[in-house]
């Protein structure tokens, strides 16, 4: 049996709607600025509850903007996470800035109370990522950074739909940054992004910041980036976003299913499934747990048809670009982020699985470890 990890084809089989609205667009050739990012840009502010938003061209430039707007600058200290897709650390240092990569907990989330040893008087921000869907202990964070008076901006570019107690995050800092790029849970046919905020100051810093801090047609307030979102990318965003809460329906469902058959007794010399928080929901972009014999159970799955795969073995602090600095960036103890590195694996957990190949994906791990291991 086949278990593709990507869901791609499955979701854009039927896609004659997605092309009308295209085809409409023809007519008006509103390529950028369309109507179409206004209505991608409300409906985004409804959904998680946010009174601004900015659509952007992708989830780094999001980021990136964030930091810019907020007064991060040359040589400022970001406390973050090593154990994160590279862009979160890229877009630190696009502006010129420097990560402060403190420890994560067993859920892979920044360990709120490692962040005080990370503050320094060069500290101009905190950027904890919610990462795999899981959002980050928010709560406990925010409190640090209150107490310190220091901004959070929060890298939700994987975790479109999380919340905590019912909030959406992204809107327990001074903002959030997502990503639409196709592989995250709300997707586009490319490149795209969106900020989050509640403050109408950054939400003006960052419409000029987006696009050439271009005040009207001919005055130019700020110098800025060019990081919009395109009309083609809007469009398929307000087709997809209605379905984005069945999605994540679907995508707990599973990761119930497989938290559930691989927490057995017989795994449990295997298998760590992190803590779950009943607080927050997690929205599984990624269904990641630690394994043991991990290259050998990826090889395992791959061979049987099982498209499952590694987020990541090296992380960010131990990259060959994070290392390769003349004035190393300064780190908390990580071996936490370096020992999930070399266990975690990430199981196929999209909303177009069908109960039979989850059963098969359970069965597989069943079987690794007694054919492997019990031999
Ligand atoms: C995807 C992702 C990003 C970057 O988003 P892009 O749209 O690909 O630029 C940043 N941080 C995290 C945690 C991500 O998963």
């Amino acid at each position: 049996m086949k278990v593709p990890y990507s869901y791609l084809t499955e979701q854009f089989k039927n896609s004659e709607q997605i092309l009308e609205a295209f085809r409409a667009q023809i007519d008006r050739c509103q390529f950028t600025f369309g109507r179409e990012l206004e209505e991608f840009e409300n409906n985004m502010a409804q959904y998680t509850g946010a009174k601004y938003v900015l659509g952007t061209s992708s989830g780094t430039m999001a980021l990136s903007l964030l930091l810019k707007a907020s007064g991060v600058s040359y040589k400022d200290e970001v406390i973050t996470v090593s154990q994160t897709f590279i862009a979160t650390v890229g877009s630190i240092v696009a502006i010129g800035a420097r990560p402060y990569y403190v420890d994560v907990l067993d859920d892979f989330t920044m360990a709120p109370d490692l962040i005080e040893q990370a503050i320094t008087p060069r500290t101009k921000a905190i950027m904890p990522v919610h990462y795999s869907g899981n959002p980050a202990q928010m709560e406990r964070i925010m409190e640090i950074a209150d107490k310190h008076n220091i901004q959070v901006i929060e890298d939700a570019c994987c975790t479109i739909s999380g919340k905590i107690k019912g909030k959406h995050v992204g809107n327990f800092g001074i903002s959030g940054a997502f990503s639409v790029h196709p592989l995250k849970n709300l997707n586009v046919w490319g490149d795209g992004g969106f900020i989050i905020t509640n403050s109408k100051k950054l939400y003006d810093k960052i419409f000029l910041l987006r696009n050439h801090g271009l005040k009207g047609r001919d005055e130019v307030e700020i110098l800025g980036y060019k990081a919009r979102l395109d009309t083609v990318q809007d469009i398929v965003g307000n087709y997809l976003f209605k379905k984005i809460d069945n999605n994540t329906e679907k995508r707990n469902s599973t990761a119930k299913k497989y938290d559930g058959a691989l927490s057995s007794k017989k795994l449990s010399d295997y298998i760590t499934i992190p803590p779950r928080r009943k607080d927050s929901r997690h929205v599984y972009h990624m269904y990641m747990i630690q394994a043991k014999n991990r290259d050998m159970l990826l090889q395992f799955l791959v061979n049987k048809g099982v498209e499952a795969k590694v987020h990541y073995p090296i992380p960010v602090h131990l990259q060959k670009a994070s290392m390769n600095q003349k004035e190393p960036f300064q780190m908390t103890d990580l071996s936490k982020t370096e020992a999930q590195c070399k266990s975690l694996i990430t199981l196929p957990v999209h909303q177009h699985l069908t109960d039979e190949q989850i059963d098969y994906v359970i069965d597989c791990i069943y079987r690794f470890y007694e054919e492997e291991l019990w031999k």
